[in-house]
């Protein structure tokens, strides 16, 4: 289980008594956070903050902790915030300021001096607040008391946006052919995303699992092959073509669990050695958070593996898309969003069927796939651009809904959303904003965790929602 280090504030002015109690109510807080917080995170309570010396300890036993994922810190009195400056020099991690208090009422009738000496979160956190600021360190703030619902909500939104951080900087990408041939948006600079967001961008030929898929045993392959009829309906006699991406699966997985790699692309103009484009091997591997980006777009297979971590844990399903096409009648406009195969199980409202049916681009065998209706309900669509001197998140509100009737020709997965506050300047900002057409769309995240994402890792957003407007249009234009 991954924790955070909860580490407090104060100083050795007040003399031993105040300490042990500083320590004491500290203790009460993160075994209060531990409770509520099982299952997402471990809060793991450090030495208080009295010297600079011990701020450089706990900083520097949070960055040897390959378990912790970032950092709570309080000033549960004044905590003269020099004593921060070599400690938080150290922390490459995320940081939540957490601006709350040990009492949640004033206790009017018998307040004195040495209550308030203890208790002032308002002067100490100020005191932080401005070093923070002065250092120009990417944080969160929480602000309330920390027992209450909308409070422990955020810790939880941080925890969770700092697992995610942890795996992006542990994200290796196989990238099993380059960019799709002139394709401008899936590329850019693999370099900066290492540098920024840790992601390792490696080249490998696609005869690399070529080579695996024919390896696999029998056995293997009749395994896969349960896995697939527990979770999807055979809508096909064609097995050995189902066989086929079974094979494929297996050898994402092999790859994957050699490599330490965490998330792949793949290219249908670079297919050598492949019978089919892996279409239901990849939905399936989607579904089980391995990121996947078509057409070599490595941004994108990054960023849904990170968001799919995100996500973990909540209701609602996170994944690759590609926007496709329109129903454009007026005031009802929706979109139909899909890929050519590659949309993942996780977005299936009914059980998904395996299909085998022909695939106009690549030149290979028709090959199986998922095919299903998607999941309704609020989400957001976000997508991640290169702009050459730095990187955009563009976040967009949408509702996702049933789509209104059959298409029983279409033979690939598919979801539908209506756009926020309406088609016209959503999809006119999203066109502004520079989005591009494969995305992340979620029922399970929300604005706030990509907006916390962005913020603690210091990206551009750009979010468009109900409260978009048409002049705010112009804003896009830099
Ligand atoms: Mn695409």
């Amino acid at each position: 289980m991954k924790k955070l280090y909860f580490i407090p504030g104060s100083q050795d002015l007040y003399g031993e008594e105040c300490l042990r109690q500083v320590a004491a109510d500290c203790k009460e807080m993160v075994d209060f956070l531990n409770e509520q917080l099982a299952g997402t995170i471990v809060v793991e309570l450090m030495p208080t903050v009295e010297t600079s010396k011990i701020c450089v300890q706990d900083m520097k036993a949070v960055m040897n902790d390959d378990d912790c994922v970032g950092v709570i810190t309080w000033m549960h009195t004044f905590s003269p915030a020099k004593m921060w400056i070599k400690g938080l020099q150290l922390l490459h991690k995320p940081l939540l300021h957490l601006h709350t208090q040990a009492n949640e009422k004033l206790p009017y009738d018998t307040i004195d001096m040495d209550f308030m000496n203890l208790n002032q979160a308002a002067h100490g956190d100020r005191e932080y607040g401005f070093i923070l600021a002065r250092m120009n360190i990417p944080h969160e703030v929480v602000a309330g008391y920390y027992r209450h619902a909308h409070v422990l909500a955020k810790i939880r939104r941080f925890a969770e946006v700092a697992k995610a951080i942890d795996l992006s900087k542990n994200t290796r990408v196989a990238t099993f052919g380059n960019n799709m041939r002139d394709v401008a948006v899936t590329d850019g600079n693999r370099l900066e995303c290492e540098i920024k967001y840790g992601w390792e961008v490696k080249y490998w030929g696609i005869g690399e699992i070529a080579k695996l898929a024919d390896a696999c045993t029998e056995a293997e392959v009749d395994a896969k092959m349960a896995e697939y009829a527990g979770k999807y309906t055979m809508a096909t006699d064609n097995l050995d073509v189902v066989k086929t991406q079974a094979r494929y699966e297996i050898a994402f997985e092999k790859f994957a669990e050699a490599n330490g790699v965490t998330a792949f692309t793949d290219n249908f103009q670079d297919l050598f050695g492949m019978e089919q484009l892996p279409g239901l091997a990849m939905q399936s591997l989607m579904a089980k958070g391995i990121g996947f980006g078509p057409e070599g777009d490595y941004k994108i297979s990054a960023f849904s593996a990170v968001l799919m971590k995100m996500a973990e844990g909540r209701e609602g399903a996170t994944g690759f898309i590609e926007d496709y096409t329109y129903d454009l009648t007026e005031g009802r406009e929706l979109e139909l969003a899909s890929h050519m195969l590659e949309v993942p199980a996780s977005f299936a409202a009914n059980k998904p069927e395996i299909q085998v049916h022909p695939l106009g681009i690549g030149g290979k065998a028709d090959p199986a796939r998922l095919v299903f209706d998607g999941v309704t309900g609020d989400g957001i669509q976000v997508t991640l651009i290169d702009l050459g001197d730095h990187f955009r998140i563009i976040c967009a509100d949408i509702e996702l809904v049933k789509q209104p009737k059959p298409m029983p020709k279409l033979p690939v997965a598919r979801i539908m959303y209506r756009h926020k506050p309406n088609f016209e300047i959503g999809t006119a900002a999203w066109c502004y904003a520079g989005g591009a057409h494969h995305s992340v769309v979620s029922t399970a995240l929300t604005r706030e965790d990509i907006a916390m994402f962005a913020r603690l890792t210091g990206t551009e957003l750009i979010t468009i929602g109900d409260d978009t407007t048409e002049a705010d249009l112009r804003k896009f234009y830099m």
